[in-house]
């Protein structure tokens, strides 16, 4: 007899990415599509990945993982910055054409969910994920229940103002965290360093003559190479997380926190630093336990698990 299982989609601006899922968060499956512009194609496109990977499986649900707004209720996208839904039913109308229920999470709230049942933060009663990509998700997690806030929309934890006349953010603030600590921070940064010390770096960023093309992908293999201004630009980031980890923990005040999204992946350069930095700057340093900072263990299916999970608890 097969297994029961669900799946679990993580629909992002550039892939969509499904993922058969067992009761213990293994990923048997996936398909994948790049994400197509229009609201039906892209409906389209999650209908075609699942119905293929449900012929195969026997599946009994299937959860959304949704960079965006949901609604209370959890079945409509309010509205998704790099997505084509805007008040969108996306639930029942996926629902009604695979015929399979179907529920809609947040994605950062998916992978914080995904994280707690089967990767970096088994049994911790609070936990807060940051996922650290192009700009800062954030998912919380109260006694094993996500957080959503009154609305459905927290915690937006990456357009917290931490730097006062800071850089501009697409938000319309100035000096927000992810302006500083993300994939985009690092690549604004190196820029910043390289036209003030053009002799400090190597020629591994020198040698990007455009700054468009030093990416934070390409501050982080330079940084890992030794070149100081890259590294200088590692030790920036780091700063920054820690200094955002400090203020988050002074709100809400997390047993662990996970470092999820791309710019997990070079924690290494950068995640001790930041440990020190959070210790330095949290409130009563020195007399309070700290949360422990780790990465994620479920990668990139953090969020496809999470809501494969909430689809499994539901159906
Ligand atoms: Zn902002």
């Amino acid at each position: 007899m097969r297994v029961k299982t669900t799946i679990g989609v993580d629909i992002g601006g550039t892939s969509v990415r499904a993922g058969v899922v067992d009761r213990h968060g293994n990923v048997l499956d996936t398909a994948r599509a790049p994400t197509p512009a229009g609201e039906t194609a892209l409906e389209d496109a999650i209908v075609a990945a699942v119905g293929g990977l449900a012929t195969r499986h026997r599946v009994t649900g299937v959860g959304l993982a949704v960079a965006g707004f949901v609604t209370t209720d959890r079945r409509s996208v309010m509205f998704a910055p790099h997505l084509a839904w805007r008040d969108a039913p996306v639930a029942d109308r996926i629902s009604q054409r695979l015929k399979l229920p179907v529920v809609l999470e947040h994605d950062a709230n998916s992978a914080v969910l995904g994280e707690h049942r089967f990767g970096a933060a088994r049994g911790a009663k609070v936990v807060l994920l940051v996922a650290i990509g192009t700009g800062i998700g954030g998912g919380l997690l109260i006694d094993g229940q996500l957080y959503r806030g009154a609305y459905g929309v927290a915690p937006e934890l990456g357009h917290l103002r931490l730097v006062p006349g800071g850089r501009a953010c697409p938000c319309g603030k100035q000096g927000c965290w992810e302006r500083y600590c993300s994939g985009t921070a690092l690549s604004a940064t190196a820029v910043e360093l390289l036209a003030r010390h053009p002799g400090r770096s190597t020629v591994l960023l020198r040698d990007s003559m455009d700054s468009r093309a030093i990416t934070g992908r390409k501050v982080a293999a330079a940084a890992r190479e030794g070149d100081p201004l890259a590294q200088r630009a590692m030790s920036e980031l780091a700063r920054w997380l820690g200094e955002g980890l400090a203020l988050a923990a002074d709100i809400y005040d997390p047993e662990v926190v996970v470092i999820g999204g791309g710019v997990s992946e070079s924690a290494t350069l950068f995640l001790d630093d930041a440990r020190d930095h959070y210790k330095k700057m949290i409130t009563g340093a020195g007399y309070r336990p700290l949360a422990r900072i780790r990465t994620a263990q479920l990668g990139d299916d953090a969020a496809l698990v999470g809501a494969a999970a909430l689809a499994a608890d539901a159906c």
